[in-house]
Order: C-alpha cells, then sequence, then structure tokens
C-alpha cells in the first residue's frame, strides 16, 4: 500500500511501526458553530482511510480531537452571553450529528483539550526542562531554533521564515527571544477560562493540544498523523518540532494532508462569507451524496464545490443503489438456490473490479478510481443479473457490491419513506413536548425527523414540513 507522505513529498510503502496495527491522528475542528462542508471533507477522507486499512485487516487505533478552548470559542460565548462550555458541548453535539449523518465512524477516542491539560502541562514542564521552551511573565514560548529539524515538514527554511515573520511581528511579542519562537502556555485575560500552572493562570497553545493527545491515546510514535493542508504550517510544524523535542523519537512516520475544497471555484471561507455548513447540505441532500461528492475526487486534488456536481453525485449514488436494490428483488423472486457453472464463471470475473478497487485504493487512496471499479461492478452486476438467476449468484453479487461501498462508507439501503400521518404524529408529540418544556424531548423529535429527510421550519401558523 503507497501513500504519499508530506514529509518526504513522496509516495511511499506504508509499514506499520506495529505490525497489523494502525496509529492514527487527525486533527479534529475548532467547535463554535456549525462545521463546514471543508471541515467535511478531511472527516469524510480519513475516515475512507481508516475503513480501508480495517477491510485490509488492520486493527485502527483512529484519534481525532475536538479544540474546545479557543478564542474563537470565547467570543461566541460573549456574544451569547453563555459559558465557552456550553458553545463548546452544544458544538460537539451537533458535529457528531453531522458525522453520523455522512457516516463517518466514531473515532476510537474523541479527546477534548480542556480535558488534558493535566499532560499539557507537564509536556510543556519537560520542554522547559530539556531547554526547549523558555518562560516571560506567564507565557511559555518554545525555542524554535534549538529544533535543528524545524522546517523538514512544511519544506521552509529558517532564514525565509525568519524574514517573513519579522514583519508580522505583534505587539507584546517583543519580548521572545525570536520572533520564531511560538505559544506553549499563554496568561488568561480576564473573564477566560483558565488552568492552573507553574507559570501563570492560563491557557494553553492550541499546537501542544495535539502533540500531548495524539501521546497520550496512541504513544510517542504514530503511524500516520493528517488534517487539511493547511495544516501543514504552523500548525503541524510545530507538534513535530514539541512532540520530538520532547519525546526524544520520531513523532509520526507518514504524514497525510487533504486538500481544500472550494466553492464556485473561490476558496471557501468564513471572512468570505461563502461557507456552507454542513446541516444546511442535509437539507437539501442526504449527506450521503455529500460524502460521495468527496470522494469522486482524490484528496490531495482541490475540489470545487457546486450545485452541478452535487447533482451528478446524487445521480451516481442513485444508480449504485438501484443496482442494489434490483438485486434485493431478484434474490426475493429467485426460482433457483445454487450457482450453475456459467454462473460460477461469471462470478470469478468479479474478482477483477475488486482488484480495481483495491489497486486504487492502494495507490495513495484514489478513490475517484475506486469509485470508477464500483460503477464497473454495477454495470456487470446490471447486465447479468436477471430473472434467471439463482439467488446464491445475485446473494453473492450484493455482498461484492455492498464490500467495497462500505469501505467508501457508503451505504446502499433506500432508506424508507416516512409516512405523512407518522410524521404529523411526530410534530404533535413535539408540539406537546415544547408546551410541557421538555424542550430535550423535543429536539430529539426534530433530529428523528431530519434523520428521515424532513425539515421542520416553525412558522407563525404553526409547524410545516418538507422532504429534503
Ligand atoms: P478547523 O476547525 O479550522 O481547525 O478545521 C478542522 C479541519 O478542517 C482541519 O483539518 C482543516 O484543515 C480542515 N479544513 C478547514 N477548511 C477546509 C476546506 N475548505 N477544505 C478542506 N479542509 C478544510
Ligand atoms: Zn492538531
Amino acid at each position: 500500500m503507497k501513500l504519499y507522505n508530506t514529509l518526504s513529498k513522496k509516495k511511499e510503502e506504508f509499514i506499520p511501526l506495529e505490525e497489523g496495527k494502525v496509529r492514527m491522528y487527525v486533527c479534529g475542528p475548532t467547535v463554535y458553530n456549525f462545521i463546514h462542508i471543508g471541515n467535511a471533507r478531511p472527516m469524510i477522507v480519513f475516515d475512507t482511510v481508516r475503513r480501508y486499512f480495517e477491510y485490509k485487516g488492520y486493527d485502527v487505533n483512529y484519534v481525532s480531537n475536538f479544540t474546545d478552548v479557543d478564542d474563537k470559542i470565547i467570543k461566541k460565548a460573549i456574544e451569547e452571553g453563555v459559558s465557552s462550555d456550553e458553545i463548546s458541548k452544544r458544538y460537539i453535539a451537533e458535529c457528531k450529528k453531522d458525522m453520523a449523518g455522512m457516516n463517518v465512524m466514531p473515532a476510537t477516542t474523541h479527546p477534548l483539550a480542556t480535558e488534558e491539560i493535566g499532560g499539557m502541562i507537564e509536556m510543556i514542564g519537560t520542554l522547559i526542562e530539556k531547554g526547549y521552551a523558555y518562560e516571560k511573565n506567564g507565557t511559555v514560548y518554545f525555542r524554535t531554533r534549538r529544533f535543528k529539524d524545524y522546517g523538514k515538514l512544511s519544506h521552509k527554511n529558517l532564514d525565509d521564515l525568519r524574514s517573513g515573520e519579522r514583519s508580522l511581528l505583534v505587539t507584546g511579542e517583543e519580548e521572545k527571544e525570536d520572533p520564531l519562537d511560538f505559544v506553549l502556555w499563554k496568561p488568561k485575560k480576564e473573564g477566560e477560562p483558565s488552568w492552573e500552572s507553574p507559570w501563570s493562570d492560563g491557557r494553553p497553545g492550541w499546537h501542544i493540544e495535539c502533540s500531548e493527545m495524539s501521546k497520550k491515546y496512541l504513544g510517542e510514535q504514530i503511524d500516520i498523523h493528517a488534517g487539511g493542508e493547511d495544516l501543514v504550517f504552523p500548525h503541524h510544524e510545530n507538534e513535530i518540532a514539541q512532540s520530538e523535542a520532547a519525546n526524544g523519537k520520531e513523532f509520526a512516520k507518514y504524514w497525510m494532508h487533504n486538500a481544500f475544497l472550494n466553492i464556485d471555484n473561490r476558496k471557501m471561507s468564513k471572512s468570505l462569507g461563502n461557507f456552507r455548513t454542513v446541516r444546511e447540505i442535509s437539507e437539501q441532500y442526504d449527506l450521503q451524496v455529500l460524502r460521495f461528492f468527496m470522494l469522486s475526487a482524490h484528496y490531495r486534488s482541490p475540489l470545487n464545490f457546486s450545485a452541478e456536481l452535487m447533482q451528478a453525485s446524487k445521480n451516481g449514488l442513485e444508480r449504485i443503489i438501484n443496482a442494489a436494490d434490483s438485486l434485493k428483488f431478484l434474490m426475493g423472486n429467485a426460482k433457483s438456490e445454487e450457482m450453475t457453472e456459467n454462473e460460477k464463471a461469471a462470478y470469478a470475473k468479479t474478482d477483477e473490479y475488486v482488484k480495481a478497487f483495491e489497486n486504487a485504493m492502494e495507490d495513495d487512496f484514489n478513490t475517484a478510481d475506486a469509485v470508477a471499479s464500483v460503477f464497473d461492478l454495477v454495470k456487470y452486476s446490471n447486465t447479468t443479473a436477471d430473472a434467471q438467476s439463482s439467488k446464491e449468484y445475485l446473494k453473492l453479487l450484493l455482498n461484492r457490491l455492498v464490500s467495497l461501498t462500505d469501505v467508501l462508507g457508503l451505504v446502499v439501503d433506500r432508506k424508507e419513506e416516512m409516512l405523512d400521518d407518522d410524521i404529523e404524529k411526530l410534530i404533535e408529540e413535539r408540539q406537546a413536548a415544547r408546551k410541557a418544556k421538555d424542550f430535550a424531548r423535543a429536539d430529539a423529535i426534530r433530529d428523528q425527523l431530519l434523520e428521515k429527510g424532513i425539515i421542520l421550519k416553525d412558522t407563525r401558523e404553526g409547524v410545516q414540513w418538507k422532504r429534503a
């Protein structure tokens, strides 16, 4: 299996640290809003990587954090007049709902930064002891030049960085020994969440969070560290510096980065106001369509989000679901049980599609080609399965199809449509719950309906609903 390593800028053969096991860390979102479809890209891509490793029989320990202490969370909390904790808890719960909708498997562990502060303080202490960090007025900085390999991931030269950084120097940072030094711990400002430490009441820098959580849940050395390409510098470069300086060994063997998702050919960003949340998309499409769309491109190619491409993805997914449906229907009506010799030969031919699928995935997770092999199998199934086929043949074909779509995390079962009467009944129950101020129950009903593709709108005339 080959994967592209940002560290060497080459595709490399994957050799696990421990046979049969994969230790993998994926930087998760900062939780101050619903996740947007850009955030969904690494979630879907690396979930698919994980699924492929599992398909190959690896035992995968998959860790992905939630950054639940950050300036943006604090800002949002102040705007709403609630605690930071309330904001982060709310959006972690919402993020998990979106992940479930996209069929992203829960991580083995989803650590929260705020629950790991003790370990971060310890790691910062080790860095100070080893001379890699220093404290000034309650702030702790990493002594970047002390770490000889700095720049090895982003392939940046320290002196180029230095001239760039100098012009970026912000006030209050003159106390740094070197403009390249970055923050490990910072003292709190009035009203901010804070923790006691030997240096000040304050909170950790963002980079140290991942170094510590990765170490705690996966050990000092891991196989794969992943995230979006914007994280290569400075986040991942700094993680390497911290972890390797503190632990004295190579941190991650392979660094994988997904390219960005653009929207209507422009960078999608909060500041441009052109970002779309996964939740908004779920009102228009089944989130399986979003997943299919993401996998229709190679993860290292930029991907453009547009209504046309989503429509094409919807049609593509529909073709696969139709083929699975048709196999199930034929199975229910099959006249013979066991395969004929001809069918055995016909089934053996599908090995070729499985091989092509695996070859695509083993070539740096080329999901675009893997999807093409699934279509080839669909076509083959549509042309060879009919009312004369044996139940065994149909079943084997269906199993093959499902084993490949499972790797992609695509569910090929048609969702049962909810009857109007059932929807109305649930809406009445929700109204009753609201009246009784049981908002948890009311929300649960809304989510239950949303899962079935039913969107509620509260209007002055009462509750209206529509199908996504
Ligand atoms: P953040 O919450 O900004 O830290 O982002 C969480 C994850 O989403 C990181 O791995 C980012 O690299 C990734 N990400 C953010 N925006 C995009 C985008 N437009 N396309 C692809 N990945 C993104
Ligand atoms: Zn990280």
